[in-house]
């Protein structure tokens, strides 16, 4: 495989306008219960509206200094008078939330990703509670950069975020997406386009030795599945012979097995996702891999029936529980999915199952498959368990931060 330096951020030196104070004034305190007390003991960053007890002369979207109701500092926070989560924990320390304190959490994430992404030129930058940063998501790919602010309070401080980020980072463009249905939560229109810098939407950059083109203003979420990137190379290592890819969006899997495979069928029920798919293939010079646009629900029934046999198949469905109420379904189609696949496998063959579903645990996961497998009368065994890219954080005390489940199975 090609080996590729990773892109580190460049440093601009010029720091004379960081320390600029995003707010002028004492920020106004907000009165939390003992309840809320025990959340942030608990190393939770969130607070819920019900163990707010008094925000007065508060603004949507301000900076707040969370007391409790002797007035003892617990935290300066971001407060939303909208949604459910009323304040998002910036820090325990009694500090300004200023450009410098963005630069610190900015630069401290940037940090941790040059010790781990190497050989990735697209990565998330910040990822929200996970870097210390609730609400801001910041992807990279190569030099631009893509932004999301997905509270009030962040939504305030994007100015600031963007100009830290052209300060720290040599970037061509800065994109926000901006429209996703979580900004409704807090009465925030969806929007996208460019914030700064020359307009772009078409970035081509390297992951694992495997050019991308990513659309970051057309594609989904940010333009890639970022948090796959290591589970495409943990995939490649297993991958041999003839090879399925379902929900291949862009082809991230797909590609990376097809270094190794004799050929690989990829699916996805996007026109578009297939179209970036295609282009990646030949700017790859990549030629065994098919694309088909079909519902992958119904491409395994019919190729199940048909006796179709793969040595490789890889599931990474959109998630199926985006609240608890769905999980039995969720299980229920994790089962059907993980079925089809564990039947077309021939004997040594490999499964890359994923479940993107915070509300799917672990092991209702491994529960569905096992359940699948007996249905289906294979014996399987778990060969790695995996999940989402380290440049996605899980936070020990944030369950929430912990989504992604990624299990490689081997069919004896
Ligand atoms: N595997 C990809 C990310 C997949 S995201 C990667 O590693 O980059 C999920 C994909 O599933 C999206 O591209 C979406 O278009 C597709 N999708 C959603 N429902 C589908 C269905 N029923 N059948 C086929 N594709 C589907």
């Amino acid at each position: 495989m090609l080996q590729i330096a990773a892109l580190t951020p460049e440093r601009n030196k010029d720091t004379s306008n960081l320390y600029a104070t995003v707010i002028d004034m004492e920020p106004p305190a907000v009165t939390i219960s003992a309840h809320g007390i025990d959340r942030i003991v608990s190393g939770h960053p969130w607070v819920y509206r019900t163990d707010v007890s008094a925000s007065p002369a508060t603004e949507p979207g301000d900076v707040v200094r969370v007391v409790d109701r002797r007035k003892h500092f617990w935290g300066h926070a971001l407060y939303s008078d909208k949604s459910q989560i009323a304040l998002r924990l910036l820090t325990r320390e009694d500090r300004p939330i200023d450009r410098a304190f963005l630069v610190e959490r900015i630069v401290a994430a940037a940090d941790f990703r040059n010790q781990i992404v190497a050989g990735a030129q697209a990565y998330r930058l910040v990822a929200s509670e996970g870097d210390l940063l609730p609400s801001l998501v910041v992807d990279r790919y190569g030099d631009c950069c893509v932004v999301q602010t997905l509270s009030q309070g962040m939504e305030r401080l994007k100015p600031d975020v963007v100009a830290v980020l052209r300060e720290q980072f040599a970037l061509r463009s800065v994109v926000e997406r901006n429209d996703v249905a979580v900004r409704e939560l807090e009465g925030l229109p969806e929007q996208k386009g460019t914030l700064a810098g020359e307009p772009v939407s078409d970035v081509t950059v390297e992951e694992n030795g495997i050019r991308f083109c990513f659309d970051l203003l057309g594609g989904q979420k940010t333009g890639g599945f970022l948090d796959q990137r290591e589970n495409h190379s943990a995939a490649q290592q297993y991958a041999r012979g003839r090879a399925l890819d379902c929900f291949t969006y862009t082809g991230g899997f797909a590609l990376s097995l097809a270094q190794q495979c004799k050929s690989v069928l990829a699916i996805d029920s996007s026109a578009e996702a297939l179209n970036l798919a295609r282009r990646n293939q030949h700017l790859n010079g990549i030629s065994n891999v098919e694309w088909k646009e079909a519902n992958c629900f119904d491409f395994l029934r019919a190729a199940d029936q048909q006796g179709e046999r793969f040595d490789t198949i890889v599931l990474d469905p959109p998630p199926f529980a985006r609240q608890k109420s769905n999980l039995a379904s969720a299980l229920r189609g994790y089962k059907e999915l993980n079925l089809r696949a564990l039947k077309m496998l021939n004997p040594g063959g490999y499964l890359v199952t994923c479940s993107c579903s915070f509300h799917v645990t672990e092991s209702d996961l491994l529960q569905a498959i096992a359940e699948a497998a007996l249905d289906a009368h294979r014996t399987v065994v778990v060969v790695e368990r995996r999940t989402q890219s380290r440049d996605h954080p899980i936070l020990l005390t944030v369950p929430e931060t912990y989504y992604l489940k990624c299990l490689i199975l081997r069919v004896l």
